[in-house]
């Protein structure tokens, strides 16, 4: 199978080769060695401080959307929620469970959030921000430039997802004051699902510190502490961890961050060409360079998600809910070549020749 979806995606050879290996024991120096070095890469990718700290999570990303939540927030805050998608919904519904007040700003599938749109926001006594950077559902990648400019002025404590934008397009976590930046290893890092990744700011880890909460599993203070010796509170996924580190390795070696956006925005843009006369629409006022949302002008979106994975061999992301017949996305993190994209596009040809789209 050709995997498009936004994650898991496709691994290299040498990420994959780990995953075949023994799990080695972890209370190590060794593997203390590897998490610090993690750590490390993770904060010079993220553009982070020196005195920001990383913490590893087992889970997914919901995990450590979750374990920021309520390590930082509590029903004194009031926090002002981007609202925009399925990811978004889980901000949401995470505030709603944790009893934590909010506001969403709600805007219609494939909009941008606008300067104009903040400015009823001001002033309004909200403590926290919470947004994904990219809605991945619908493929709007919000300009953090507006966001950073309206929590400084309201001096706001700044949570981002970035799972699947981290790696994909270029972000500042210093200049934009961010407070808090989540990624998972299944997206652009192109590893197993398994591992999400915190990365805090000194008023994030100031937060965490006066937060008391009732989880174990997710306590910050926890991971905070054993992270400094490179050590986790409990058995971690080692293996993606190991993965993670090859994979954090390699883009060092291979010219840092700038560059893998730059390999990632390259196959986007390829991508993006190709399709252009093909029967579909993008929805996005604003893409990421993970992923192209396409609304199909003559079929049904599940259709082609279908017959593409059933007869072609191909997976192409398909969307959930309300959108499930009307857009489909293709991914383009994970070990993917320009020779991928015309794979999926000759398929896509062939469809069209078919008489399905
Ligand atoms: C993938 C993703 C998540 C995490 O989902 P999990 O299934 O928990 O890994 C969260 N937010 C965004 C924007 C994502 O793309």
């Amino acid at each position: 199978m050709l995997n498009f979806t936004v994650g898991p995606v496709q691994s290299d050879d040498i990420v994959r080769e780990i995953g075949g290996m023994q799990v080695p024991y972890f209370r190590t120096a060794e593997f203390s060695e590897v998490m610090l070095e993690n750590e490390k890469l993770i904060k010079k990718f993220a553009k982070a401080g020196d005195d920001y700290r990383v913490v590893f999570i087992t889970g997914s990303g919901t995990a450590s959307m979750e374990a920021s939540i309520i390590n930082t927030l509590t029903t004194k805050d009031k926090v002002l929620i981007v609202n925009g998608g399925s990811f978004s919904l889980r901000f949401i519904q995470l505030c709603q469970l944790h009893k934590i007040p909010y506001e969403s700003i709600d805007l219609e599938v494939g909009k941008a959030l606008t300067e104009d749109m903040l400015l009823k926001y001001d002033n309004k006594n909200f403590t926290a921000f919470l947004v994904n950077v990219h809605e991945t559902s619908t493929g709007v990648h919000y300009d953090m430039d507006i966001i950073s400019k309206f929590c400084k002025r309201n001096n706001l404590f700044l949570i981002v997802d970035a799972i699947s934008s981290f790696l994909a397009d270029s972000f500042n976590m210093q200049k934009l004051g961010v407070d808090i930046m989540i990624t998972g290893s299944q997206k652009a890092l192109a590893c197993p699902p398994g591992i999400s990744v915190i990365v805090l700011s000194p008023k994030a880890i100031k937060r965490v510190e006066s937060t008391d909460i009732v989880c174990m599993y997710l306590d910050l203070k926890d991971a905070l502490k054993n992270g400094e010796r490179g050590q986790t509170p409990f058995t971690p996924a080692v293996s993606v961890l190991l993965q993670i580190n090859q994979r954090l390795k390699e883009i060092e070696c291979n010219g840092g961050v700038e560059k893998e956006t730059e390999k990632i925005a390259a196959i986007a843009q390829d991508f993006r060409d190709k399709i252009k006369d093909l029967p579909f629409e993008i929805v996005s006022e604003c893409m990421s360079n993970a992923v192209t949302p396409l609304k199909p002008l003559t079929a049904k979106a599940s259709d082609i998600f279908n017959i593409l994975k059933n007869e072609y061999g191909i997976w192409i992301c398909p969307n959930g809910g309300n959108l499930k017949d009307v857009l489909f996305r293709v991914g383009h993190i994970g070990a993917l070549t320009k020779e991928d994209n015309d794979t999926l596009i000759t398929a896509l040809k062939d469809l069209q020749k078919r008489g399905i789209i």
